[in-house]
């Protein structure tokens, strides 16, 4: 019988025990936000973010700027929130408005506060297996694997999606856990014949119903990504109903891989603050 992957029971699981971990805080750990514009979907995150950050002990602030704001002043922002000792975590919620330089901005952040693991810093210490602050989805597909027990050593993995978010750093910490990874993207042909290989497929588009079930190996684990809003119902890349029966695991939209991206940035905020408090 196929198998849900429950990602709202693993990430409530994580939030219960970071809790308990902030209460044995001497101060709250804090998080600055800084939003640039008025993204729905951002709008969506940020009120999300601030919402599971109070649940669990943590103190939030949210700085909000106009689409025409200018670059410098978001520069002074991130310069002055890497000097305040008070803040642990600083997170530019993307997308910026398309005329900012996105990768200039968040190499700003000092990278001991970069919860989002963004930085140029952080993302060569994960490709060199160091001990890096890992971008909370890819580290929220991970701790889902090893709640599961799936092993992906020796596994054919085949990841669809090359975003710095989530297919490269993904990659890489699967190649650090002996999987042979496959990368395919938007301008891979044949998709089907590298999906049909895959003992786990990863999917992170945003294309509803890209993964149909001719497209899968029976019996194959499938993580699903993709958030596709639809007059306020949401889906993933796979054609759930479809392909659900055709393979072992699999994550659903929503419930699987979301609750955990948020989890994990409650979790990488946690590491930031007992690193910068020398607690560990
Ligand atoms: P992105 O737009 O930066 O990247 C999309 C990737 O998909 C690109 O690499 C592109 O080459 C590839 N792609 C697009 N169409 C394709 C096709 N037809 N065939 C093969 N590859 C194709 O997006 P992203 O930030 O990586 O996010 C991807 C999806 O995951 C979005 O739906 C986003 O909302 C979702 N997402 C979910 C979470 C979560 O917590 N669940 C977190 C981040 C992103």
């Amino acid at each position: 019988m196929t198998k849900i992957i429950d990602g709202k029971k693993v990430s409530k699981e994580i939030k219960e025990n970071l809790k308990k971990v902030i209460e044995l805080f001497s101060s709250k750990p804090k998080l600055a936000i800084i939003q640039v514009g008025d993204d729905s979907a951002s709008e969506i995150y940020v009120n999300m973010k601030r919402r599971e950050t109070t649940k669990i002990g943590i103190d939030f602030m949210l700085i909000k700027y106009d689409s025409d704001i200018n670059e410098k002043i978001i520069e002074e922002t991130i310069k002055s929130l890497n000097k305040d000792k008070s803040i642990n975590g600083i997170l530019i919620q993307l997308p910026l408005p398309s005329n900012m330089d996105a990768k200039r901005i968040l190499n700003l952040i000092d990278p001991i506060k970069d919860v989002d693991g963004l930085t140029n810093y952080n993302i060569v210490k994960l490709i060199n297996k160091e001990d890096a602050i890992i971008p909370c989805t890819p580290f929220g597909i991970i701790k889902l694997l090893e709640y599961y027990n799936i092993d992906v050593r020796d596994k054919k993995v085949v990841i669809i999606g090359r975003s710095n978010l989530v297919g490269r750093p993904l990659c890489n910490m699967l190649l650090n856990m002996d999987a042979t990874v496959t990368v395919c993207h938007s301008k891979t042909k044949n998709l089907k014949d590298y999906t049909k290989r895959a003992d786990v497929l990863f999917t992170a588009t945003g294309k509803k119903h890209l993964i149909t079930r001719d497209m899968i190996q029976k019996d194959a684990v499938l993580i699903d990504v993709g958030i596709n809003r639809e007059n306020g119902k949401l889906s993933g890349d796979v054609d759930f109903d479809n392909v659900y029966k055709k393979c072992s695991m699999i994550t659903p939209v929503p419930g699987g891989v979301g609750p955990m991206t948020i989890a994990m940035l409650l979790y990488n905020l946690v590491s930031c603050y007992k690193k910068q408090n020398n607690k560990e």
